[in-house]
């Protein structure tokens, strides 16, 4: 809540320079309003760099997928914002309609329209990415030159406006503002990949596995590896420069006890998934990581997983850790998959349930024929007949695609278990 409310009052603060600026009085009330919406928006887009430069100041205490959804939500407000302040500046003097036009328009207003009109291109291919067709390497680079066309074009609009900044502390501001957003570029483009060049790591093994996936080990190179906690993930480089901009994220499928040999297990689903498992022995790749935000709220208590296709990966960790540490706990895992040849790590969680406290429900959802176990989705009646009477007093880690993801925290809620005690990770967009 303090982060909020310290982001609100940055995002709204700038408002005030309006009602500082000694000619204030002159303007009129809209255009007043315009200025002060317009600097909130500057401040926002400023900002909207900060979210995604995974800095763990805020990685810590979110988790990367909060944050992100957090500025999704304020790119779509930022636009609003800009749009608000257009539009009330040309309802106070139709006469600045003119403003629009791109051949007679002075270049501050040519770099409000920039600001602008990036900003929308920026927020309509984020939002039909998919429907467009549009690869997701594409829409990540063009995501990052468009934001910051739109923030460096709106400082410029600021400057060629001049106005306000006549104001010691409006200069100061918008300088703040420009560093912020520069640094935090630099952050996670150029400073996280050189300190992930700084600690390789090679492929030790490369190794089929049930469902589609294959299992990347990988062996710190020169350094003891990066400690991580399970449920935590990172992004994946396989080639080329530290400083190319295709990563995907992956979590930690070993034992956290293990940092110098981790392993991730991937899931074929596109491009850059199926080709892991074309990976040398001996290739070198990065890891930047580790982020994700999971850390029970009940450290000592015994967990309810639920997982579904290869979102069995943290737990994998979760279950390897446990086992390493000779964790006597009760542990229940429902796994939900497809068919039972494609179950991923089908022998190896028989064989840690014979070295732990741990159940696996196995759910499918196209069961062979005579399947004596529990099959279709996972869904409130469901989890109400498999989880143990004690479920209010444990932990539960959830992970897979999004709809199990969403029915089995809302049958978590039914049952009583609090919402402080359950995390919920989704593979979606991050
Ligand atoms: C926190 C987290 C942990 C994950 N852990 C695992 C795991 O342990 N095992 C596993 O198999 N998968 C995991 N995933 C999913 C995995 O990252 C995607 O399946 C993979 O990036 C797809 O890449 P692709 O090029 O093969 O597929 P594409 O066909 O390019 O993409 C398929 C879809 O995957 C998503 N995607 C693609 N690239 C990225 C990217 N760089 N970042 C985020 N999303 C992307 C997009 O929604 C895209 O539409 C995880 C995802 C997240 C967010």
């Amino acid at each position: 809540m303090l982060w909020l409310a310290a982001y609100v009052l940055l995002v709204l603060a700038p408002m005030a320079f309006v009602l500082v600026a000694p000619d204030a009085a002159r303007r009129s009330g809209l255009t007043n309003a315009s200025d002060g919406i317009g600097f909130s928006a500057l401040a926002m887009l400023a900002l909207q760099l900060v979210l995604p430069a995974r800095l763990r100041l805020f990685t810590r205490p979110f988790g990367v997928d909060v944050l992100l959804r957090f500025h999704r939500l304020i790119g779509g407000c930022a636009l609003a914002l800009a749009v608000l302040h257009v539009v009330l500046l040309m309802a106070d003097d139709p006469g600045r309609l003119a403003l629009l036009n791109p051949v007679t328009a002075p270049w501050r207003a040519r770099a409000g329209v920039v600001a602008t009109g990036a900003l929308a291109l920026l927020v309509a291919l984020s939002l039909w990415r998919r429907p467009l067709r549009m690869p997701y390497e594409a829409w990540r680079g063009s995501h990052l030159l468009l934001g910051v066309l739109v923030v460096a074009a709106a400082l410029g609009h600021v400057v060629g406006v001049g106005g306000y900044l006549g104001l010691g502390a409006v200069q100061a501001s918008v300088a703040a503002l420009a560093v912020l957003g520069a640094g935090a570029v630099f952050a996670l483009r150029v400073a996280r990949p050189f300190a992930a060049a700084g600690r390789p790591y090679q492929v030790e093994q490369v190794t089929p596995e049930r469902g589609g996936a294959t299992t990347l080990r990988l062996r710190a190179v020169g350094h003891g590896g990066v400690p991580f906690r399970p449920g935590q993930f990172a992004w994946l480089k396989t080639a080329g420069s530290p400083y190319a901009l295709e990563e995907h994220p992956f979590s930690f499928a070993s034992s956290a006890a293990r940092p110098a040999q981790v392993e991730l297990t991937v899931k074929a689903v596109g491009d850059f998934t199926t080709g892991v498992r074309a990976l040398e022995p001996g290739s070198r790749v990065l890891l930047d990581g580790p982020h994700g935000s999971f850390s029970p709220a009940r450290p000592d208590a015994a967990y309810v997983l639920v997982a579904g296709g290869i979102g069995i990966t943290p737990v994998m960790s979760l279950l390897r850790t446990f086992a390493d540490e000779r964790d006597p706990r009760s542990l229940v895992l429902v796994y939900a998959s497809r068919r039972w040849e494609d179950v991923t790590f089908r022998e190896e969680l028989d064989d840690l349930a014979g070295r732990l406290d741990l159940r696996v429900v196995h759910v499918l959802s196209d069961p062979p024929e005579g399947w004596p176990g529990e099959r279709g989705r996972v869904e409130a009646r469901l989890l109400a007949r498999v989880l143990p009477a004690d479920v209010r007093e444990r932990n539960a880690f959830v992970c897979g695609p999004p709809p199990l993801v969403v029915a089995t925290v809302e049958a978590l809620r039914e049952l009583g278990v609090p919402a402080e005690q359950v995390h919920a990770e989704r593979f979606a967009d991050v």
